[in-house]
């Protein structure tokens, strides 16, 4: 073959060409098919929506819009939904009119109807969308629990019926929160005010989703309460341990339970807010809200992670305790035995040496109950006088860092008394510390210690 001539060119050029369509086709090929599997390896989601998110049918036919973003998304969902805002409320309310002292079973019966409701809704709203859903009750499932009624725990969830479901008709499912049955006996329980949020993430973890959204009407947990400090930021992550001293110390975003149980079973639990427009969220970008998960799992781990505070705290202090072996068991005992928490507790040596001040806190509504308690125990424990107070409020410094990073809880006390507050009572553990504080300087020391350690947003 010669240079130059026409039809070996054409040759030369012919095979490239030829290659070049192949390898275009091949290309195309592959895009399909990786577009394909991306359908198919969609997430499995449980979504929960409170309350206030439920509150009426508008809010829920908002909801309805949420579940079909990610129904459309080719997401397997699981819907948990709790009462109508303000209905748990009136059902206990009806409750105790009808008897003073009711029966926790009956409580039960009662309590557990404001879920059905909204579930029964909302799988109705979802069907007139055109999106395949069924309504269950706890005990449809089952969601088996123990026999403590009123605050009953979770034992084991079949999640089988759902995943069938799910594969073979995309079928959305609707939970009714809050509520299960007790297997021996059959009768219908409640997990305890709040307990709605423990039915998404139990649900999550038997069915092994991806994620457990937490719809809410914050978008976020938060450095603090943003009502107190105009300058908390949104945090994107925050560790399951950090969560659970949130939700104790007060923040109530979630119930305490939900983040155990999230943590023994590590699922991810991520809190959002149900009032941005459904049509807004494109459902493959990351969403706005704030991830609770494995320590792990934070990259950049700030030493202080929030301020969380609580005026639902009272102080009894003992004046005069002898001090003598068995004291402490004399005091406490009487008081678990009532069931009332002791939270902060602190023991200081008296001028003789012979007797001590014992203080302790607990929470405000069990004030009475407590001094009571301790009262009737005054000949077991003796002691001189019994002082307390209910304008007490608990401010508690969280944040895993502190593991590692020394001198976090002095810089506290330095900064509190340079703006003149006296503290109470501390406590310290691990990954917090709380100081005990007069209730009329709580929002000044919240905002001194959110400054303190950096947590200001710019
Ligand atoms: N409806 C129940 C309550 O108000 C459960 C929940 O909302 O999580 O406590
Ligand atoms: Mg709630």
């Amino acid at each position: 073959m010669q240079a130059g001539d026409p039809a070996g060119m054409y040759t030369r050029l012919l095979w490239p060409a030829l290659g070049l369509t192949f390898c275009a086709g091949l290309y195309r090929l592959k895009w399909r098919v990786w577009e394909s599997q991306v359908r198919i390896t969609m997430a499995r989601l449980v979504m929960k929506f409170g309350g206030t998110s439920v509150a009426d049918l508008d809010r829920i036919r908002n909801v309805a819009r949420h579940v079909k973003r990610e129904v459309d998304a080719g997401n397997d969902v699981a819907v948990v939904v709790s009462a109508m805002a303000g209905r748990t409320d009136e059902l206990v309310r009806w409750c105790r009119e009808a008897a003073m002292l009711h029966d926790a079973r009956e409580y039960d019966a009662v309590v557990a109807s404001g879920e059905q409701v909204t579930a029964g809704l909302l799988a109705l709203v979802l069907e007139g969308l055109g999106v395949n859903a069924r309504s269950w009750q706890g005990w449809q499932l089952p969601i088996l629990t123990d026999d403590a009624h009123a605050s009953a725990r979770i034992l084991d969830i079949n999640g089988a019926e759902l995943i069938k479901r799910f594969k073979e008709h995309r079928q959305v499912a609707v939970i009714a929160g809050f509520q299960g049955i007790h297997q021996a006996t059959g009768r219908l329980t409640t997990l305890g005010r709040g307990g709605s949020d423990t039915s998404a993430v139990a649900i999550a973890a038997a069915i092994k989703a991806d994620r457990c959204d937490i719809y809410t009407d914050v978008d976020g947990v938060y450095t603090s309460d943003p009502r107190v400090v105009p300058k908390a930021r949104r945090l994107d992550k925050i560790a399951f341990e950090e969560m659970l001293e949130f939700a104790s110390l007060g923040a109530k975003v979630m119930q305490v339970r939900s983040v155990e149980l999230g943590m023994v079973h590590n699922v991810r639990i991520f809190v959002r807010s149900s009032f941005e427009k459904p049509e807004d969220i494109d459902p493959r970008a990351q969403p706005k809200g704030t991830l609770i998960c494995d320590e792990a799992d934070i990259v950049e781990q700030q030493v202080v992670t929030g301020i969380a505070f609580s005026k639902d705290e009272a102080q009894i202090s003992i004046r005069r305790v002898q001090d003598k072996p068995g004291v402490a068991a004399a005091i406490f005992g009487p008081l678990a035995d009532d069931n009332i928490n002791v939270d902060m507790i602190v023991q200081n040596v008296s001028a003789d040496g012979a007797t001590t001040d014992l203080t302790f806190t607990v929470p405000a509504a069990d004030y009475e109950r407590a001094r009571n308690t301790i009262a009737k125990a005054k000949a077991a424990i003796g002691y001189d006088r019994l002082d307390g107070a209910t304008d007490v409020a608990k401010v508690s410094v969280i944040g895993i860092g502190m593991r590692s990073h020394a001198g976090v809880a002095a810089m506290a006390f330095k900064a509190l008394s340079e703006r003149n507050i006296n503290i109470r009572a501390i406590t310290t553990s691990e990954i917090k510390f709380s100081v005990l504080i007069d209730a009329a300087y709580t929002e000044l020391a919240v905002r001194t210690l959110h400054s303190l350690y950096g947590l200001d947003k710019a």
